[in-house]
């Protein structure tokens, strides 16, 4: 019996994976996908996880990450606002940083299986991961699968029951004209997109529209065409950039709904344990912190025989809502601000004229560097 089994190989998954195993712990990891693969993401992360990182020795410098330290902000109808990022970040594609962290998990000695995880079950204190393969066994269970999984239905977790009003598009493109150390955060009516640099000289572009805008339109071309080019910002890229792939990869289904920390005796990690607004830029590091918050509890609770089971599900709630929980609602109430075209205006006057209001609401969606 594999004593940890971790549910989901996202940065959560393989950042919990890995620092359990280097302490000597026996990991299973369940991804239901192979490496290397694509995902919907911004792909830029804040540099509140750099120390860690490199402390760990899991910063991928071979990658050559860019280097992002200017913030651009323009509205529906094209006004800009720039200001410096207090903290900044780096870009890097989920395909070569999940490949990079899949490689460290495989060198620690986590055990994968790429399968998908139907259900998960608690029984004389002893976990039942079952997928459509076979059953593994274990003492401690991680739910690090992501935003939204058929595992939530099993749970029965709430915010499962409403329907999620966005959809998620990522492209990868080559388009000179935007600065190389800045992420742009383009408003248009009903959404916002993002653009930063990654490895190689290649930008990721990437929007979260409401579903209702894409049903209007009928096909994403289309909802970019009428909606998202009304930005001359953004017309300028769908009209001048080299878009790199045949068709973008595409989300549906996000929700920014609040969720519990642990569930049914899981302990989740990353956007299982709830989503920031991708505008903050923010869920990438949240997912490598409350990896490092998750391994730490973990390994107290199998290596200190008087640190129950109990205590392990209190502490980590408990870290969790210190850590992240205003975060996540301050990301939610900034979110209110984009997407209509009078609120994206002021969110641009805000950052022009008011810079210490804009510099107070960017600190309050990250959080200090950590080790
Ligand atoms: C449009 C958009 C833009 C974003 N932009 C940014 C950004 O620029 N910066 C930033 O920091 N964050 C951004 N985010 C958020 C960021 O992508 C997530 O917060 C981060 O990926 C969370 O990592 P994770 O490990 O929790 O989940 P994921 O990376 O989603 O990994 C979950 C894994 O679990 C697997 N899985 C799911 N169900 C099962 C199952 N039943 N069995 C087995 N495996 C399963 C999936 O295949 C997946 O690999 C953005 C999100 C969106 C939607």
């Amino acid at each position: 019996m594999s004593q940890i089994t971790v549910v989901g190989g996202g940065l959560a998954g393989l950042v919990s994976s890995i620092l359990l195993c280097r302490k000597g712990l026996p990991v299973t990891l369940i991804e239901k996908k192979r490496y290397p693969f694509h995902r919907v993401c911004g792909e830029y992360i804040s540099n509140e996880v750099l120390p860690f990182l490199i402390a760990h020795d899991l910063y991928p410098e071979n990658i050559n990450p860019a280097s992002i330290s200017s913030f651009m902000l323009t509205s529906v109808n094209g006004s800009k606002a720039d200001l410096p990022l207090d903290l900044g970040g780096f870009g890097i594609s989920r395909y070569a940083l999940d490949h990079f962290l899949y490689e460290q998990a495989l060198a620690a000695g986590v055990e994968f299986y790429h399968e998908t995880v139907t259900d998960i079950t608690l029984e004389n204190n002893g976990f039942k991961v079952i997928t459509e393969r076979q059953v593994v066994e274990g003492q401690v269970v991680i739910g690090a699968y992501g935003k939204r999984s058929r595992l939530d239905k099993k749970f029965d977790r709430d915010f499962i029951k409403k329907r999620s009003p966005y959809i998620g598009v990522k492209y990868h493109i080559r388009y000179d004209a935007h600065p190389r150390n800045a992420v742009a955060l383009h408003n248009f009516k009903g959404g916002y997109c993002g653009i930063s640099r990654v490895e190689d000289e290649v930008y990721n572009l990437c929007y979260l529209s409401e579903r209702t805008s894409l049903k209007v339109h009928g096909q994403i071309d289309a909802l970019e065409k009428e909606v998202l080019a009304e930005n001359p910002f953004l017309e300028d890229i769908f009209n001048n950039a080299e878009f790199l792939w045949d068709k973008p990869e595409v989300i549906n289904e996000i929700s920014f709904e609040t969720k519990q920390p642990v569930e049914k005796n899981v302990l989740m990690c990353g956007d299982a344990a709830g989503m920031i607004t991708p505008l903050c830029g923010n869920g990438m590091a949240i997912a490598i912190h409350t990896a490092k918050l998750v391994a730490e509890i973990v390994t107290k609770h199998i290596t200190k025989s008087d640190f129950s089971r109990d205590d392990m599900e209190r502490e980590y709630a408990l870290r969790w809502n210190a850590l992240f929980k205003n975060r996540l609602r301050t990301g939610r109430q900034i979110q209110h601000m984009f997407g209509a075209p009078w609120l994206s205006n002021t969110a641009v006057g805000i950052c022009r004229y008011a810079r210490p209001v804009a510099n107070y609401l960017m600190s309050k969606t990250h959080g200090t560097p950590f080790h």
